[in-house]
């Protein structure tokens, strides 16, 4: 299923997905099987919501081998673990803003998982059945405050640094998708999942031995190589085999 969340009445819901139309719900895909409202509306109609509210996005740098090179970086031998606060969150299709403290803007194509149920202590081998499915984000990164301020908070943390969407699919393989970036149609990073230095399950069971994740958290898996610069006034598009494309502008 492809879970989409938008604006319906005044009200944010969750709906399904199916051709180009959504079927509104009346519950959350965190509350089980989907219940219906009956109500449908065309995709391109709707105003579209950061696709999960996290109360935490879990992210991890440098977790391809050719981006943590292009820094002359060294090979983690654990994940390199930082958060982003809940009100990075924005939605395909938002502006990302570009802070006037910043000098070089960053786009960077991840992987997110969605966590479905409360993950605490598990292990590898159990891990994929706490995912309720897998999005898109645009880990958005002030490249040029990251190396002053020692940690990535301020760097990473803006409000709109977090476009995630448009849907969550749980009818991927999270462990080999490709996935691209486009800067104003031109191709800036191209790569596989299959890369991952961590893998998946290795992630959700190293994070959840440090910290409870809880139904609707994310754990943005890192970008491979190719990161550059963004102007106002571009067009970052992130697309993933099985997840549409997360397109925003900068503003
Ligand atoms: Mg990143």
């Amino acid at each position: 299923m492809k879970y989409i969340r938008l604006i319906d009445n005044g009200m944010p819901v969750y709906g399904i997905l199916d051709d180009g139309l959504i079927r509104i719900m009346k519950n959350t895909p965190f509350e089980g099987e989907p219940i219906l409202s009956g109500s449908s509306i065309p995709l391109e109609e709707t105003q579209l919501l950061p696709v999960v509210p996290f109360s935490k996005a879990v992210c991890i740098g440098l977790n391809y081998r050719d981006h943590a090179e292009e820094f002359g970086l060294p090979i983690p031998e654990t994940p390199v673990v930082f958060l982003k606060p809940s009100t990075s969150a924005c939605a395909c299709g938002d502006k990302i803003i570009y802070p006037e403290m910043c000098h070089r803007l960053d786009y960077e194509a991840e992987l997110a998982v969605v966590i479905g149920r409360k993950a605490k202590d598990v292990s590898e081998e159990s891990a994929l059945d706490y995912v309720l499915g897998y999005t898109i984000a645009n880990d958005v990164t002030a490249r040029d405050l990251q190396p002053k301020n020692g940690q990535w908070t301020i760097a990473k943390g803006f409000d709109t640094f977090m476009p995630i969407g448009p849907y969550i699919s749980d009818e991927v393989d999270g462990a080999k998708l490709m996935i691209t970036s486009r800067v104003n149609g031109e191709t800036k990073q191209k790569s596989n999942t299959s890369n991952l230095i961590f893998t998946i399950p290795y992630l959700i069971s190293y994070i959840s031995h440090v910290m409870t994740l809880l139904p609707g958290d994310v754990i943005s898996t890192g970008t491979p190589g190719g990161i550059s610069g963004m102007q106002k006034g571009d067009t970052v598009e992130i697309e993933i085999e099985g997840l549409g494309i997360l397109r925003n502008t900068i503003g």
